[in-house]
């Protein structure tokens, strides 16, 4: 999900990014606030006016948004869980865990931090309004209060009891604790995300049809989005207990077969060949450094004629759909990022730098029916070939 987002920056480690739907959100909102609420709250002002308090009250709308996942992310820092990246999007931010709470205290204290955070931010405006409701113009004070509004509407909302929405989250805590079977309190969770989803739907659904309020698709977009979500959870609450512990250093290929960048197209491919029945290679460079991922698919993809001149670190992908991580990453973490496509995608697991293996489609099923055997995966941690042909 996401694939093509654009990089704000950092904020303590955690990789902060925007979805370009962000911009429509931004749009929409600045449109709502400049031809509707602010005239309301404050009339007679100059038409520029009201777009420059829109633009910028909608701007202070997406940065508690972010505020709101980064409180979530420092949380969960501090329960020592990590969090990869923040991305915000049409429907709100998401923030990526890396690994699980290990108590239902912690579960609930990460959950709970998000909406917290809204609450805060929303008193705080809703309060700095009413202050300077004599002492500034109508308009800031305005674009204030409105602010102050949607986030405490924006903590409301998420504190409904279904996953993914932190009160679903709080929900699996509360039944972890009371119960002390996560899973278990998981499956509840996800279960009433997709009944959540499917009321928030309907609601808009009456909404768009019978009211003929165009917001209505906002709902059912989102309910929509709860559903699926919540299924996808569900789908995998039963994988991730059972690959629960396992790292990707257990069930990597710490010997592939090697792509060299600096080859030749047709070169690769005699020598693909004739090596092994691998669709799918990572591509080192010529001092060993992890450049990317090339699929026989990809050089299929070069002309006939050019299969001579063209080398393999023009075509090999490495972008950020490449999946990169440690010998260390819990392979769960690794199932968050979408399943690698058999034939086509390969995860470059690396160690001090260094290419130490790679995880494909087939590694992952591997992993699980043998851990479904109820037998953990051990293989001797070999070293990744080391190149030593020159071509
Ligand atoms: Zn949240």
């Amino acid at each position: 999900m996401f694939r093509t987002a654009i990089p704000l920056g950092r904020w303590a480690g955690v990789v902060v990014r925007a979805h370009w739907s962000v911009l429509v959100v931004l749009l929409l909102i600045t449109d709502l606030l400049a031809s509707a609420v602010l005239p309301q709250a404050a009339p007679g002002a100059n038409t520029t006016w009201y777009w420059v308090t829109g633009g910028l009250t909608a701007t202070g709308f997406l940065v508690s948004l972010l505020l709101h996942e980064l409180s979530h992310a420092t949380v969960a820092r501090h329960h020592g869980v990590t969090v990869r990246r923040i991305t915000l999007w049409m429907l709100g931010g998401m923030a990526e865990f890396e690994g699980e709470p290990q108590t239902p205290k912690a579960d609930f204290r990460i959950a709970v931090a998000g909406p917290l955070a809204s609450l805060l931010i929303g008193g705080t405006a809703l309060g700095g309004a009413f202050l300077a409701a004599g002492a500034l113009p109508p308009l800031p004070v305005g674009g204030l209060a409105w602010l102050g509004v949607s986030n405490l509407l924006l903590a409301v909302f998420n504190l409904l009891p279904g996953a993914p929405l932190d009160g679903g989250r709080i929900l699996r805590a509360v039944i972890w604790w009371r119960r002390g079977d996560r899973a278990r309190a998981g499956a509840i969770a996800d279960r009433s995300g997709q009944v959540l989803g499917a009321v928030l739907a309907m609601a808009g659904f009456a909404q768009l049809v019978f009211l003929g309020q165009f917001t209505g698709l906002w709902l059912v977009l989102l309910g929509w989005f709860l559903i699926f979500a919540a299924q996808a959870e569900f789908a995998a609450g039963p994988l991730r207990e059972r690959l629960g512990g396992l790292l990707v250093g257990d069930i990597m290929n710490s010997a592939p077969v090697i792509a060299p960048g600096w080859w030749t197209v047709d070169a690769f491919a005699e020598y693909a060949a004739g090596a092994s029945h691998e669709r799918v290679f990572p591509v080192l460079s010529f001092d060993g450094v992890p450049l990317g991922v090339v699929s026989l698919g990809d050089l299929l993809k070069v002309p006939a004629d050019a299969r001579c001149a063209t080398r393999i670190t023009d075509v090999a992908r490495k972008d950020r759909a490449v999946t990169v991580v440690g010998v260390d990453a819990p392979v769960a973490a690794l199932m968050e990022r979408g399943f690698p496509r058999s034939g086509r995608d390969l995860v470059l697991v690396t160690r001090a730098g260094g290419l130490a293996g790679v995880v494909g489609a087939d590694d992952l099923a591997w992993a699980f029916e043998v851990t479904a055997l109820d037998h953990r995966p051990r293989i001797a941690g070999g070293q990744a070939s080391k190149l030593t042909t020159g071509h």
